[in-house]
């Protein structure tokens, strides 16, 4: 080993670069791994996250469900052996609606699912039913598959602070959230203790010799260095096509901005127990009748008018913790990223007035707004939301990337995946899904046009 070289260089210490070097240098032996970032590790978009994971995920093709089931397996093997440092649960991911003709559209999307490896569906018409909602605090590995909750009087047993027309439940089990600090923290002491080195600096060029990788310059405080390694991994997040400048590849990668909000449930409208739920219907905001003719005429107009479905929260934190984490994505654009992110400044009222057609307790808020904190980043997506994970063009570089809001639950799949790619060793039946080079397909770009549901909530 030596300051000068390295076997592999990964650039970027984000979840996704620190899941690389773990699974590089603990799970496949590879010596004389170095990290380079710029910033300090897990500090760009990966401590942003909602933290959440699932292995509900639509087709097209049963990749994305393979995928992610593999990471799951891989979490829970990590909060095994480390007695669960960052706090797995099993609480599920809980979709609502009061619209009785969504109903057969979740027996739909849940018996897909079922096909596609998520788990099978229950179904509980009967107040009698066996229904359990979740344990609070640990994850019972055995949870899998999907609830479909129809009888009114077993929702509203286990889940009264829900609004009271809420006539079906789809509870989608193995799914939860973790403390996604923690989990990077645990995956890069691993990393190290089999030696990983971080550098710190910026990643400026990529050196080639005979049509291969053979050298990074990395910039820091310290000047400029040459790392000679046979080996370059981007793992650059939301910077990454910059990255992949640098190696001569235009990567199929944008932006779009998304934040949470985040306060102190002071009125414990959120029970410490629920799942994270998802109101799967179009919502109109509440507002008084003088707080509508006011917006009525006023450049806020679209606030009176109807918003997408999917606004979704969870309680957050341990003990006397009564934060609360909530994400409503009404309006989506590509954007070139920039640091440091600004968001909407109504984004925290709309979320909160959305979450009280959930939530009706919510509306106890809307008098006088609690003190929300907003923040967020980047989700870095292809056009069909899977991840890069995989070589690219030029001999000797590969990315991991484009985890769009799913990467703390996917950077070990992805990582996984990518460390088969750099040590030549068989690959999984979902790799090809992965692949940057998936696109040169004409087939697969022709179906991108007709591509269905991307997965986003
Ligand atoms: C609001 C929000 C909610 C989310 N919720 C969830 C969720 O519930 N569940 C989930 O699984 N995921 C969620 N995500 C997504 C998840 O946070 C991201 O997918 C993940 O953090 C991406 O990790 P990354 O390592 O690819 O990128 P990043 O964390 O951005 O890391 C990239 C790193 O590369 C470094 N870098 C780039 N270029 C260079 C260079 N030239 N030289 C040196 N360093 C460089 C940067 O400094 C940075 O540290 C959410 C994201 C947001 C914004």
């Amino acid at each position: 080993m030596s300051e000068r070289s390295a076997e592999v260089v990964i650039c970027g210490a984000g979840i996704a670069g620190v899941a690389a070097a773990y699974h590089l240098a603990v799970r496949r032996g590879v010596r004389d791994v170095v990290l380079v970032d710029e910033r300090p590790p897990l500090t760009l978009t990966s401590d942003k996250s909602a933290e959440c994971y699932r292995n509900w995920w639509p087709g097209p093709g049963d990749a994305m469900v393979a995928a992610m089931n593999r990471s799951i397996d891989l979490l829970e093997e990590l909060a095994h052996e480390s007695g669960n440092v960052f706090r797995m649960n099993r609480r599920g991911y809980l979709f609502a609606t009061a619209d009785p003709e969504r109903v057969p559209l979740f027996v739909r999307a849940a018996e897909e699912a079922a096909a596609l490896g998520v788990g099978p569906l229950r179904r509980h018409d009967r107040a009698g039913s066996d229904y359990q909602p979740a344990p609070d605090a640990t994850f019972d590995a055995n949870l899998t598959g999907t609830d479909l909750v129809t009888d009114r009087s077993l929702i509203r047993r286990h889940f009264g602070w829900l609004a009271d027309d809420t006539v079906a439940l789809l509870h989608a089990r193995r799914c939860g959230w973790l403390s996604g600090q923690q989990l990077g923290m645990y995956l890069l002491e691993r990393a190290r203790d089999k030696g990983v080195r971080l550098l710190e600096g910026r990643v400026e060029g990529v050196e080639t010799a005979g049509g291969r990788v053979a050298a990074v310059k990395v910039c820091g405080a310290g000047g400029a260095r040459t790392i000679a390694t046979p080996r370059f991994v981007a793992a650059g997040g939301p910077l990454m096509r910059a990255l992949g400048r640098l190696v001569g590849a235009d990567l199929p990668l944008f932006c779009e901005r998304h934040a949470k909000v985040s306060f102190t449930d002071t009125l414990g409208a959120l029970p410490r127990e629920a799942p994270l739920t998802i109101w799967t219907d179009p919502v109109r905001l509440p507002w008084s009748d003088e707080e509508r003719a006011e917006l009525a005429g006023s450049e806020h107009r679209r606030l009176l008018e109807e918003f997408p479905a999917g606004v979704h929260g969870r309680p957050e934190g341990a003990g006397d913790s009564r934060a609360v984490l909530l994400i409503w994505t009404y309006d989506v654009e590509s954007v070139e990223p920039s640091f440091p992110v600004t968001f909407d400044p109504t984004y925290a009222e709309i979320v909160i007035r959305g979450m009280a057609r959930m939530v009706p307790a919510m509306a106890g808020y809307l008098p006088r707004l609690p003190r929300a904190f907003v923040d967020g980043g980047y989700y870095t997506k292809t056009r069909e939301n899977r991840f890069l994970a995989g070589p690219l063009p030029l001999d000797g570089a590969f990315v991991i990337g484009g985890l769009s809001g799913y990467g703390i639950m996917a950077s070990n799949t992805a990582a996984d995946l990518l460390a088969d790619h750099v040590t030549g060793r068989p690959l999984p039946a979902y790799a090809p899904a992965f692949l940057p080079s998936r696109y040169e397909d004409p087939a697969y770009r022709a179906s991108l046009e007709t591509w269905g549901d991307s997965g986003q909530l």
